[in-house]
């Protein structure tokens, strides 16, 4: 089982060599990452982007844009680009790449960190019901008149409910189907609370639904909903694989910094 060590430069006949890793994105975090570990001389790092949204800042270093094609053709790029080391820094509900860079990593022996920000927990004043998927929270709504922040693309899971008025804020327009009586807010955070409670009230919100994504960026709706007394329906993070987890960027910058990465 080969070593590599990643904090220094190492020389192979007479050359140093720079450690390849590729940093799987699309979250502030990985942004963060991609930030610190530029310029690092023992490191060449390749950020990687769905290329889903419109109009994304690049990350600092060198990027590619794009999805591989699945696990098989993420393991023929690993090997191809020789890439000794992968951090997923996706978004906790980017459960699909996830679970294909596991896969790719794990026949490939790549090492393999996932950065994963901590979710949400309730505390005194909330009113949370936790379901394990959009469509339970379709069909398990409290209210009538909906705040849906669950993002653009999950819009369709309440498609089907003509009942009820939606509030929908999402960064780009929302894939269709929507539902019939909704009206669409584009906007992105971070949100501030008194903010969000007015626009709350301004639409008469009975019921906030939106995915455990964690962060500070789009918490404040949560505060602003438990001082209005507002339940609340979480949509559970998808199960992540079982490899190593940090969720903090500088334990990632440890991790890859550290001792040694051991490749099998
Ligand atoms: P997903 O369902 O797991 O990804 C769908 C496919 O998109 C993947 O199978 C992969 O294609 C490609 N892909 C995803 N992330 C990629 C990356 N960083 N680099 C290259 N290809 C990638 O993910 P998603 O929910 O559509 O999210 C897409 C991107 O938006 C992710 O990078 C994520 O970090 C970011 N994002 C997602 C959310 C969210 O709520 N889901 C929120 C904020 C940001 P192949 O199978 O062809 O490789």
């Amino acid at each position: 089982m080969p070593i590599i060590r990643t904090g220094e430069p190492t020389k192979q006949r007479g050359r140093h060599v720079r450690r390849r890793v590729l940093l799987l994105g699309g979250t502030g975090e990985a942004r963060s990452l991609a930030a610190l570990l530029d310029g690092h001389p023992g490191l060449d790092v390749i950020s990687s982007l769905a290329g889903r949204t419109t109009g994304v800042r690049p990350p600092p270093g060198r990027t590619r844009v794009g999805g591989f094609g699945g696990p098989d053709e993420l393991r023929a790029w690993l090997e191809n680009e020789r890439i000794d080391a992968v951090i997923d820094a996706t978004h906790p509900f980017a459960a699909r790449m996830t679970a294909s860079a596991a896969i790719a990593t794990a026949e490939a022996g790549v090492p393999m960190l996932l950065l994963r920000r901590p979710g949400w927990t309730a505390g005194p004043g909330d009113d949370w019901s936790r379901v394990s998927s959009l469509e339970a929270a379709a069909t398990s709504l409290p209210g009538e008149r909906v705040f849906l922040t669950t993002g653009r693309t999950s819009v369709a899971a309440f498609a089907a409910d003509t009942r009820r008025w939606f509030l929908i804020r999402s960064v780009e327009a929302p894939a269709p189907p929507i539902p019939p009586h909704a009206h669409v807010l584009l906007d992105k955070g971070p949100f501030e609370v008194e903010d969000e409670i007015g626009l709350m009230r301004r639409h008469a919100i009975d019921v906030l639904v939106t995915k455990d994504s964690g962060g500070e960026m789009t918490a404040a709706k949560l505060i602003a909903a438990r001082r209005l007394g507002l339940p609340v329906v979480m949509v559970d993070r998808p199960p992540a694989p079982g490899v190593p987890t940090v969720a903090a960027v500088e334990d990632a910058v440890a991790w890859l910094l550290g001792p040694e990465i051991t490749r099998s």
